[in-house]
């Protein structure tokens, strides 16, 4: 066995067997330090092979004291807390996992979407205050042969495409500039523009990523245009839509019901105005969660390191050396 030192920078969890199942074969343990101990981090880096990490920033002064290590592997999708650029120049793989919530995620939407549909959350509210009148909530339309308009569609809004494929929508319009209409076809959805979208969705579901492009890309022009008592399920970024536009689409009926995993300012302030509105189904930026995902993110975290000792490239590389 040879005799690599690994790194486990990390508050988030209670254990790594995880991570030492897929690493036995090349190290008996891995070394686990708390995000709070820098002083402890500066040094422990010093002679790692490989280290995995979590929210702690990887800084250029953190990558200078790196003698050693060949990988930055991070749990979870993003990596803005690793100086990438300083990684590459240094000669480091830097690792990411992004694909270990897809089943997640597209549940979560899924279960959104049917919350707003079928009214559950508003109708368990109000039988919790012991009522029970069968005209409240009306009216709800069924889901067949209605239209669902996908915005963005990679990993999660595919998955999301399968799983509501059963429901027996009329048409499923996808928005996504980047991927071609075969792609859009194969799963028997059409490729339109972004107005069109609007226009012709009664559900529409966000699965983009935050960028310049997609900032507030659901704003007052989209919520004018939108057509009249949409549904619109969001579990990509909060900051996606601009939530004084969609506070009003809602109060003013233009919308009939927003579920929402993820927020502008996260936690949700307490004041928020979205905790006042009836027409919104909100959960706590979770979609990723189930124990499964977890599992597979700390076994694919941990196999970047491996793939790399083993044969000198991570599954998930974000950056080339
Ligand atoms: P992905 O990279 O696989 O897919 C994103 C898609 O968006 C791509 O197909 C891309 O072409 C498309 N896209 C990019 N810019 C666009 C634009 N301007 N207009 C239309 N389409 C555009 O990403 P994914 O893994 O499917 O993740 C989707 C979203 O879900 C991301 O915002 C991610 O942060 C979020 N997410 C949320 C949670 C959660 O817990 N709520 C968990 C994981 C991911």
């Amino acid at each position: 066995m040879a005799n690599f030192k690994i790194l486990i920078i990390d508050d988030r969890f209670k254990d790594y067997s995880e991570e030492k199942k897929v690493l036995k074969e090349i190290v008996p343990e891995i070394k686990t330090i708390k995000n709070t101990e820098t002083e402890r981090i500066i040094r422990e880096v010093e002679d790692a092979d490989a280290v995995i990490v979590n929210l702690f920033p990887i800084s250029n002064k953190i990558i200078e004291k790196m003698k050693k290590c060949r990988v930055i592997s991070r749990y979870g999708v993003g990596y803005d807390n690793i100086d990438v650029s300083s990684a590459t120049e240094a000669g480091i793989w830097v690792a990411n996992v992004p694909d270990y919530s897809v089943e997640d995620v597209s549940d979560h939407a899924l279960a959104l979407l049917m919350s707003c549909v079928r009214k559950i959350p508003f109708k368990d509210r109000s039988i919790r205050e012991g009522k029970w009148n069968l005209h409240d909530f009306q009216p709800v339309h069924r889901i067949k042969n209605r239209t669902m308009g996908i915005v963005g569609y990679g990993r999660i809004a595919k998955a999301f495409h399968r799983k509501i494929s059963g429901l027996g929508f009329a048409r499923v319009l996808v928005y996504d500039p980047y991927v071609s209409m075969e792609e859009v076809n194969k799963m028997g959805g059409e490729k339109v523009d972004f107005n069109t979208l609007l226009k012709n969705s009664d559900y529409i579901s966000i699965h983009v990523p935050l960028n310049d492009k997609t900032r507030k890309m659901f704003s007052w022009n989209e919520f004018t245009v939108i057509r009249d008592r949409s549904t619109i399920i969001n579990t990509s970024r909060g900051n996606i839509i601009d939530e004084e536009a969609l506070i009003d689409a809602l109060k003013t009926g233009k919308l009939e019901c927003a579920g929402l995993d993820v927020f502008g300012e996260e936690p949700l302030p307490e004041n928020h105005p979205f905790k006042e509105i009836d027409n919104v189904v909100l959960t706590d930026h979770t979609a990723y969660y189930s124990e499964e995902s977890i599992k597979e993110l700390k076994e694919k975290a941990a196999k970047n390191v491996l793939s790399v000792l083993k044969y000198g490239r991570p599954i998930y590389p974000v950056n080339e050396v």
